[in-house]
């Protein structure tokens, strides 16, 4: 190969960092200035040229412009500033970045798979030149973030997603693919917008939509085989749950906003448990929000009560309450209640403000997932300190404009006594001379390593166990320096020991279930992990 198409290869390409030796042996010369970088000082040029940039999407951009030219030096900024790249490739820029996809896409990424491949969806995968895919993200883009309806322009989504696959959890990038389904887009806006890059007609439903998702699980089993991981990301709530329940037995598929959101947040929740005391089934939740990510907590937090004190899990419900738009989920309610609400419509009178239902339950932990802002006022989180020492509150719905309090109100509210932790970073806040800092329930702690789990035991099924064995490999990450300040969850510096350390509960769990078909099971399953990582240091071409 020329030096030119080395250069030009994202793969291959080290810039300024080709050594004098790899410049003569690979015909190099003269197409680079004379300076030879290090990968190090690469590293730091861009970080303080990214710096420069104020605006939040130019630097999404930046990050995006850098992973099409040199993958590696991409990865290595990203795992080296996790903390600070993180809302640039993620949540919250990234959903910026989807509502201008138009205007800021340059080369695609991903696979575009749309109603006008019906019945060529087995050829479209094997367009995409790599053949060895261990992980797809893949959107309809009809739920992106708590921004709605965003159609093929969600393409931002997968794409992100897979970036922390192998930030955090180090999936070589070259096995990871992500993919958008667009089946149209009922937003008005993109259906009258003459640069809009998707199909221009309203969502297919029914029958139709069914048919294009089953043909294209069907291929990528057929192209990929059975161990291939299919995360569905940022379906809406009525195609999510049926997805994931009728593709769960025959395909290896996990979804990131229902389950690794439950995973993250009863990582919390144990965490909490050293904090607050008692066990979990000692506590009462309720939750503002019963859609994916709501009820999605509910049933892994009942499974985990299950699992400790033995209790059938319809027992372990009983102490959970869900409030949706139209009020607190009642057992008068259950005949016009969507089919994933009914186990969670238990026997009291019809509550209609959050306020109210509240102070009728008496939660010890009240969790927000309703998307939307400023519901957790004054009055109710007073109400929760008025008869919690230590309320614990979690407000996790994104972006930081929707969330349902901020840091500074759980904590000031609560006269410093709330635990609190959030969907959104917030900055540490200082109430009475001492500092909080507050917990971020990031899915990114979770997904990356469940996934590199799933992938080096070779599992041919997520079981819920897996999530389980998910949670408690996280919260056992949080160490009493954590708790001193009040954290719930670890830093994501340590994000790469982290995943490691949930691969294995998760890769053990699935030898454990006989789901693992990576045999025989390695000794030592941590070591074994982070061996598996992929690493972005350079290279050498001889
Ligand atoms: P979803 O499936 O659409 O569910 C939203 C739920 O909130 C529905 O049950 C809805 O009620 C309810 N709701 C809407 N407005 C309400 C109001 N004014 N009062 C009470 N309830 C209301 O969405 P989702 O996937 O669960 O996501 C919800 C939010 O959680 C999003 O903002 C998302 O960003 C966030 N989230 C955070 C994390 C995290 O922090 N790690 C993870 C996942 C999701 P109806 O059912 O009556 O319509
Ligand atoms: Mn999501």
């Amino acid at each position: 190969a020329s030096g030119y198409s080395l250069m030009r290869d994202p793969r291959h390409n080290k810039g300024l960092a080709f050594t004098e030796k790899e410049r003569d042996a690979h015909y190099l010369r003269g197409l680079l200035p004379p300076a030879v970088f290090s990968q190090e000082l690469q590293e730091k040029k861009l970080m303080h040229n990214l710096r420069q940039y104020k605006v939040p999407l130019q630097r999404y951009v930046a990050m995006m412009d850098l992973q099409e030219r040199n993958e590696r030096l991409f990865y290595k900024l990203l795992i080296d500033n996790v903390e600070e790249l993180l809302p640039v490739v993620y949540t919250p820029t990234v959903g910026e970045a989807c509502q201008k996809y138009g205007s800021i896409f340059r080369r695609p990424q991903g696979l575009y798979i749309s109603l006008k491949e019906k019945g060529k969806i087995l050829e479209v995968l094997k367009n995409w030149p790599e053949r060895s895919v261990q992980v797809i993200v893949v959107t309809d883009g009809e739920r992106i973030l708590g921004l709605g309806d965003l159609g093929c322009q969600g393409m931002g989504i997968p794409v992100g997603k897979l970036s922390l696959y192998t930030a955090l959890g180090g999936v070589r990038p070259s096995a990871c693919l992500p993919i958008t389904i667009d089946v149209g887009t009922n937003n008005e806006k993109l259906l009258n917008d003459e640069f809009y890059i998707g199909l221009k007609q309203r969502r297919a439903t029914g029958q139709e939509y069914a048919e294009l998702l089953q043909e294209f699980m069907s291929a990528v089993k057929q192209n990929y085989g059975e161990k291939v991981l299919i995360q569905f990301e940022d379906f809406a709530n009525h195609n999510a749950f049926e997805l994931l329940a009728k593709y769960s037995s025959t395909h290896l598929v996990f979804n990131d906003d229902i389950q690794g959101t439950a995973s993250v947040v009863l990582a919390g929740l144990i965490a909490a448990l050293k904090l607050l005391g008692g066990t979990l089934a000692d506590h009462r939740f309720l939750f503002l929000g019963a859609g994916e990510a709501g009820t999605g907590i509910a049933e892994l937090i009942a499974l985990e009560m299950s699992k400790q004190n033995g209790n059938p899990i319809e027992e372990n419900r009983k102490k959970i309450w869900l409030v949706d738009s139209k009020g607190l989920i009642v057992d008068s309610r259950k005949e016009s209640l969507q089919h994933f609400k009914k186990p969670w419509a238990h026997e009291h009178e019809p509550v209609r403000e959050l306020v109210d239902a509240v102070k009728a339950i008496k939660p010890t932990i009240l969790i927000g997932t309703s998307g939307v802002g400023k519901q957790f006022t004054k009055e109710v989180v007073e109400a929760m300190a008025s008869f919690n020492e230590k309320p614990l509150i979690m407000a996790l719905s994104n972006p930081t404009s929707q969330a349902e309090c901020t840091a500074e109100e759980a904590y000031t509210w609560s006269e410093g006594r709330a635990i609190f932790a959030s969907g959104s970073p917030f900055d540490p806040f200082e109430y009475d001379g001492k500092v909080f800092v507050p917990g971020q329930a990031n899915n990114a702690y979770i997904f990356p390593g469940f996934g590199l789990g799933v992938i080096i035991s070779g599992a041919i099924r997520v079981h819920d166990d897996m999530l389980l064995a998910a949670s408690e490999a996280l919260a056992s990450q949080v160490t009493e320096e954590h708790f001193a300040k009040g954290l719930i969850y670890p830093p994501f510096s340590n994000i790469r020991k982290i995943s490691a350390n949930i691969a294995a509960k998760v890769a053990a769990k699935a030898y454990e279930l006989g789901l693992a078909s990576h045999l025989p099971q390695p000794e030592d399953l941590v070591t074994y992990a982070e061996s598996c990582m992929y690493s972005p240091i350079y290279r050498t071409y001889r």
